[in-house]
Parts: structure tokens; C-alpha cells; sequence
């Protein structure tokens, strides 16, 4: 008995982010932001900003949305995963 995975695979990308910067694919995309990518300029203007605050929000939202359509576009088969000048 086959069973299609496609659904599944597809489903993968509400709970994964992809990161902005190192196109890998996180749960916990905001951790690894600060963690990993501290020295980039979003991530330094994050920072610089109080916990909580709500210019931390969105630069993050920012950083998680861009992240996401990358995702997206990483799954269409002609899309340009490498939008951004690295
Ligand atoms: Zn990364």
C-alpha cells in the first residue's frame, strides 16, 4: 500500500523556518538568528533593542518573514533560493 508523502513534506515548512542568512531550516528560527548570525546588521540592530520590546518584534517578524519566503520559494521548482546579496 502506497502512501504519498507530498502532504507531509509540504507541511514541513509551517513549523520549519528557514533562515534569512544560512538558508537552513530551524524550529526555534530566532534563537538561531542571535545565536548564530549576531555579527550581521539586523541581528546587531535586534540586539541593540530592549527584550520584548517592540522594535525587537519586528525586526524579528521581519527576519522570520524573509526567512519564510525564501522557504517558499526554495520549494517552487524554478525558485531563486539566493535573492539576497550575501
Ligand atoms: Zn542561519
Amino acid at each position: 500500500m502506497h502512501v504519498s508523502t507530498s502532504t507531509k513534506e509540504k507541511r514541513k515548512y509551517d513549523k520549519l523556518n528557514a533562515c534569512y542568512y544560512c538558508e537552513r531550516l530551524c524550529t526555534d528560527v530566532r534563537k538561531h538568528l542571535v545565536m548564530v548570525h549576531k555579527k550581521e546588521k539586523d541581528i546587531q540592530l535586534l540586539e541593540s533593542k530592549p527584550l520584548r520590546s517592540k522594535e525587537r518584534g519586528l525586526v524579528l517578524e521581519k527576519t522570520e518573514t524573509e526567512g519564510k519566503l525564501q522557504a517558499q520559494l526554495c520549494s517552487s521548482p524554478k525558485g531563486t533560493w539566493r535573492t539576497h546579496a550575501s
